[in-house]
């Protein structure tokens, strides 16, 4: 899923987005919820119609970027106090808080409230986060179910679909448990959270392992917050259904391009008169018109096509992967394709 942070994948969009093939979207409820707001949204029929985007939308629950971005001021049962990164004032976000913002956006999918355990964390305290996550999941279905006919697109026949949030730091014990207990609460698909906080990789996957290994096969599964390429490629193999990440267009407007060949950096000056395709073996229609040195020449130059450009290969080579990942798996060839995807870095 890209990441449309604020009801836009930067610097592209939408019709080239579908273009690209992207299926479902990413929306962030911390910042749609300080900036326009999410009543205006709701007023103005939800978030699909607002961006003009009717495929699928996801909406994170916001404690994620409540951890990340503001000036935190308190964790308590009752929620997460905090100060606006924008302008400072205090805001609560409660597990009901964030249910009845993301009702309102009415992206297709939302999350349950939870707690990101911090990395790296004592035992004790994990346990503790992963409780409160547990508490915290129940509370957000609870109000999901009485509310849940307010989304701005309501029918007899439809709602938003809830997931609940696999935590546990990186125990495996807990994660497990964690799995456990929230996919006795029936949530409609389960994500996996927490993870790709600075840990190294081979812990990352243990604790998707050890999540798989409880979650229902026959519901979506999802990686919050991954990967790199390869990454994408072996959690599919693996078993996982959905990620997301602000790596492919984050990094496409810092110049870095992932291609066939690995990872390059657009503003090398080696590039500055390559005249060939960024990558000859990409589909998109960057590396179909326009050569290295006219792409590294815009970067440097600090045109806003660059970003334009970098983030529309991007995002190609990472839906490509997955088509890639997905037409490997249909075939049954859990070692070709997905292989020789893995020695991607
Ligand atoms: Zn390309």
């Amino acid at each position: 899923m890209p990441c449309g942070t604020a009801g836009s994948v930067k610097a592209i969009p939408q019709d080239v987005l579908e273009e690209l093939g992207a299926q479902i979207v990413l929306a962030n409820t911390y910042h749609l919820y300080l900036r326009p707001g999410h009543e205006l949204i709701r007023g103005l029929g939800g978030l699909h119609k607002f961006m003009s985007w009717e495929r699928a939308l996801l909406t994170d629950s916001g404690g994620f970027q409540v951890f990340s971005l503001s000036e935190l001021r308190k964790v308590t049962e009752e929620g997460v106090n905090f100060r606006s990164h924008l302008d400072g004032t205090s805001h609560l976000f409660t597990p009901e808080r964030s249910i009845e913002i993301q009702i309102a956006l009415g992206a297709d999918i939302i999350m349950a409230f939870d707690e990101c355990t911090e990395h790296p964390a004592e035992r004790s305290r994990a346990r503790e986060s992963m409780e409160m996550t547990l508490r915290w999941a129940k509370r957000s279905q609870d109000y999901f179910q009485s509310h849940k006919h307010e989304v701005p697109w309501a029918s007899e026949s439809q709602t938003q679909m809830l997931f609940g949030i696999v935590q546990g730091g990186m125990y495996a014990d807990l994660r497990r448990e964690s799995a456990e207990r929230t996919v006795e609460m029936d949530f409609a698909g389960y994500a996996i959270g927490g993870l790709s906080v600075g840990e190294p990789r081979a812990q990352t996957e243990e604790m998707i392992v050890r999540s798989l290994e409880v979650l229902p096969k026959d519901k979506p599964r999802y990686v919050m917050g991954v990967g790199y390429p390869d990454e994408i490629a072996q959690y599919a193999a693996m078993g996982v259904d959905m990620m997301d990440c602000v790596l492919p267009t984050r990094a496409a407007r810092h110049g870095l391009l992932f291609t066939s060949q690995g990872r390059m950096n657009i503003k090398n000056l080696r590039f500055a008169q390559d005249q060939n395709a960024l990558d000859p073996k990409c589909g998109c229609k960057v590396c179909a018109r326009y050569s290295r040195a006219y792409l590294r020449h815009l970067f440097v130059s600090g045109e806003p096509l660059a970003a334009a450009l970098n983030t529309v290969h991007n995002l190609w080579f990472y839906l490509d992967t997955m088509r890639s990942v997905r037409h490997a798996i249909e075939l049954g060839d859990h070692t070709g394709t997905l292989s020789g995807k893995l020695s991607l870095t």
